[in-house]
């Protein structure tokens, strides 16, 4: 029976149309090479599929506004997940910590939003829209235009792709990363100190104020360190401060600002401020540091007469 069944040419070894074991051989040869073939046609475009459907953009998830390329998946917002504090030492030295927020309200365009600092209660932001999406404090509005202005005068290209964020919007990004990677295997504690790595707390990120703006080219539309061999990045360099603009997460700074190096980006903090940062490599929080030394010890000398840009706004 087995036998039989093995091949119709054992059934009938005289019959003429029968191919011989040679010709059996060759289309054994030839259905495998056809197999193989399919295979691996088949494992390639699954490959393609798989890197277009969930490959890395080249950036990580990050609040893009309107020109999104990479949404965090799923977004599943878990509110009650407790945060697990980020280890002290990640911060050995946070002049942020001694400024008190409250008496720089005034000079609404110093405030400081850190991991360590929190919007103050009760903020509120008037907002100018400067794309079909992406708002900032209507104040900074033309600062910003005109900043825009002056690369295309240069022939320089920037793309605006995050300004204004709520805290609502942060909760959503920061606690669906969480879950996300708490899908894929993480711990809780490893998901919530990756994310950490990215994304600021909800109410701690300096986008709630409507004065933070992230800056890239259509050239370079990713969130990567590489943004600073660009162009673009050059031009932002040596002429954001003019327009008020700081580059507000400098590399190798994260012991001060408690955020990694963040090339793209800036920070609206009025010209004087600008220039003396662009001046001192200083960042935000050692600026708002030696400014309310000086303003302690030397009160009645007034450094900051000449610019009436940096008067407190009246309300
Ligand atoms: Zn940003």
């Amino acid at each position: 029976m087995a036998t039989k069944r093995r091949s119709p040419a054992y059934k009938n070894p005289s019959a003429r149309t029968m191919p011989s074991k040679k010709h059996i051989a060759r289309r054994r040869v030839l259905a495998a090479v056809l197999l193989i073939a399919i295979v691996v046609g088949v494992s390639f475009a699954v490959l393609l599929a798989a890197d277009f459907i969930f490959g890395d953009p080249g950036g990580y998830p990050y609040d893009n506004g309107e020109q999104q390329t990479y949404t965090p998946d799923p977004i599943i917002p878990s509110n009650n997940i407790e945060l697990i504090p980020i280890a002290p030492s990640e911060y050995l030295y946070t002049p942020g910590d001694s400024v008190d927020n409250s008496s720089i309200t005034e000079t609404w365009y110093l405030i400081l939003v850190s991991p360590r600092q929190a919007l103050p209660e009760g903020f509120a932001v008037e907002l100018e829209y400067i794309t079909g999406t992406l708002a900032v404090d209507v104040r900074i509005a033309d600062p910003l235009r005109r900043l825009f202005a002056a690369a295309t005068a240069d022939g320089i290209s920037l793309t605006l792709r995050s300004a204004y964020r709520s805290v609502e919007r942060q909760r959503e990004l920061f606690y669906g990363n969480i879950s996300r990677l708490e899908n894929e295997g993480n711990s809780r504690e490893r998901a919530v100190y990756l994310t950490e790595m990215y994304f600021a707390r909800p109410g701690h990120s300096e986008h709630h104020t409507g004065l933070a703006v992230d800056i890239l080219s259509p050239a370079h539309p990713y969130f990567t360190e590489a943004f600073e061999n660009t162009p673009a990045f050059a031009w932002l360099s040596e002429n954001a401060h003019s327009f008020g603009f700081i580059l507000r997460y400098p590399r190798d700074r994260r012991d001060i600002t408690g955020i990694t190096y963040e090339p793209w980006h800036f920070r609206y903090v009025g010209l004087e401020a600008a220039e003396e940062i662009f001046r001192t490599g200083w960042t935000l929080e050692e600026f708002l540091f030696f400014r309310q030394i000086n303003t302690a010890t030397a009160n009645d000398v007034d450094d900051h007469n000449e610019d009436e840009e940096y008067e407190p706004e009246a309300e």
